[in-house]
């Protein structure tokens, strides 16, 4: 998200989104900010809320784009250490200077004054931001809920909320992730026991999948352990650094001897071992997914086990999800997860928070913000339901300007570039839309490659066409279809070659494309990707 007044610029956040199961080989998706592109040295400052990846996920690959000795960067020591941490990953970087900030820090960049304050979420250290602008006051709620009783962690602190609302807020930017569920979400007190009944009854190993940058949980995970005599294997890169971070900073707290290697394991029954681990969205390269297809390197799944996948699962991984879990079922073991028991809880406020949250804050504008478009459209009637005018209130999405003046709130007729930057591998946005099209289109129906030699003088083929395919048929049990192909090849090229003179290869190839792929979609009913190649000798 940018703020801009005149020419200075803020930036709140850098985060990326997971691709969807129709995006193959993708693995990030991230902001596009061509907007910023010649304004560079506009660029007053980056804030942070708070570590979730996605909120500073994309600064890899974005920060070299913006960055300029001077630019300053702030954010709480957690969400610190873990950019700087993930900017080892990457060495050919910028050196990032990030300043701390905490509760109740002030800082001032360009005519932008931020104030830092606490704000509950299910990762220590999150940050919601009070903005002084030359226009009025706007107040970010980052990612939060209210909770009463959190772990290692204050309550939310109503008062803090009640004396910046006194200050007049011009407009609030407001969690929307939990604006589709009912109530109250949960306090993180009682997801711990919830977690305990599981621990207090399992007699094997226990395998907790989350996101790695659940600190909460993983630290509950841990303390559950503790309580109950078992030693803790944590698994997965991602999930081994959060926790040396989070362990340095002082925020997940372990007993010595709590957490042991892996190849240590066998020094302890099932009872007293618990495995810590990513993967819980079916990530196919995470932890819990090798361990489920038996392709991890140590850790087998067994009859007995106990799997906590504690994390929601995100729109459009729903079927991997499904498939990860019979996987794991088929091994004979037993799956906890979040619709079942409250293990995951969202760490996001739900109706009746977003409703307090608004009736406290009392804005004059109301923007949601984080989350899919229905849950913007729900946090908007929750806003109109608070006695927000439907005037005050945009729902705006990636790429709309908002026009925000002390008067009126307005959405711009005209977008900045806001189409996917996919992230594959090295590459950053070299895989577009057509790249992805070709993708799941090899997917869906395969590919197959016809090679035809023909003679330049004569315009005749020479020879049967050549035919190579993959994941369309079977080409020994398809003879016929394959007899029928070549004839219709050899039918389209003399037919195009016959009236002699030059003859225009680009337009036969598209022939080919065509006629082929409407005889194989009349006899198979599938659209293979069809490559013609012609050699002329
Ligand atoms: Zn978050």
């Amino acid at each position: 998200m940018l703020l801009e007044y005149k020419s200075s610029i803020l930036i709140i956040d850098m985060g990326f989104r997971m691709p969807g199961e129709d995006m193959p080989g993708i693995d990030y998706i991230v902001p596009n900010i061509n907007y910023l592109k010649d304004k560079k040295k506009n660029v007053v400052g980056i804030v942070f809320t708070h570590g979730h990846y996605d909120h500073i996920g994309a600064v890899p690959y974005l920060i070299e784009k913006i960055w300029h000795p001077k630019l300053e960067i702030f954010a709480s020591p957690l969400t610190r250490g873990i950019i700087i941490r993930r900017q080892e990953d990457f060495p050919n970087q910028p050196p990032l200077n990030i300043n701390e900030v905490k509760n109740g820090s002030k800082i001032k960049l360009g005519p932008f004054k931020i104030e830092f304050f606490r704000q509950n979420h299910n990762i220590p250290d999150n940050l919601g931001l009070f903005i002084e602008t030359p226009v009025g006051n706007i107040l970010h709620t980052s990612d939060f809920k209210f909770d009463p009783t959190p772990i290692n962690d204050l309550p939310t602190d109503f008062n803090k909320l009640k004396t910046m609302a006194n200050r007049k807020i011009l407009l609030m930017l407001s969690d929307s992730t939990g604006a589709e569920e009912e109530n109250h979400s949960l306090s993180e007190k009682t997801i711990e026991k919830n977690l305990e009944e599981i621990f207090e009854k399992a007699t094997g190993r226990i395998i907790a999948a989350t996101f790695a940058s659940l600190i909460n949980r993983v630290q509950q995970i841990i303390a559950l352990s503790e309580k109950y005599g078992r030693k803790v294997i944590i698994e997965g890169y991602s999930m081994k650094t959060n926790v040396e971070i989070c362990k340095v900073l002082g925020f997940i707290k372990s007993k010595k001897g709590t957490i042991i290697k892996a190849k240590d394991a066998h020094r302890y029954p099932d009872s007293k071992i618990t495995i810590l681990c990513t993967g819980a969205q079916g990530e196919g390269s995470a932890v819990l997914m090798r361990m489920a297809t038996r392709e991890h390197r140590f850790i087998r799944l067994k009859k007995g086990d106990n799997i906590i996948l504690s994390s929601s699962v995100i729109p459009g991984n729903e079927r991997t999800v499904q498939n990860l879990k019979d996987d794991i079922l088929r091994q004979g073991c037993r799956v906890f997860h979040y619709k079942m028991m409250d293990i995951h809880a969202g760490g996001h406020a739900q109706k009746e928070e977003l409703m307090e949250m608004i009736k406290i804050i009392k804005p004059t504008f109301f923007i949601p913000i984080h989350g899919q478009y229905s849950m913007l459209v729900s946090h908007a009637e929750i806003a109109k339901e608070a006695g927000i005018p439907e005037k005050n209130i945009v729902v705006a999405e990636n790429g709309q300007i908002i026009d925000l003046t002390q008067k009126k709130i307005s959405v711009e007729k005209s977008w900045v570039p806001s189409n996917y930057i996919m992230v594959d591998g090295l590459g950053i946005g070299d895989v577009g839309e057509i790249v992805l099209r070709d993708r799941q289109m090899l997917s869906e129906d395969g590919m197959f490659v016809i090679v035809v030699v023909v003679d330049k003088q004569t315009g005749k083929v020479k020879g049967s066409p050549d035919i190579i395919s993959r994941g369309f048929v079977y080409l020994r049990e398809s003879k016929e279809l394959l007899k029928d192909t070549r004839k219709k090849v050899v039918e389209i090229i003399h037919h195009a070659t016959d009236s002699g003179g030059a003859v225009n290869w680009s337009y036969i190839k598209d022939e080919m494309r065509n006629k082929i792929g409407q005889f194989f979609y009349t006899k198979t009913k599938r659209r293979p990707m069809i490559l013609p190649v012609v050699i002329e000798v």
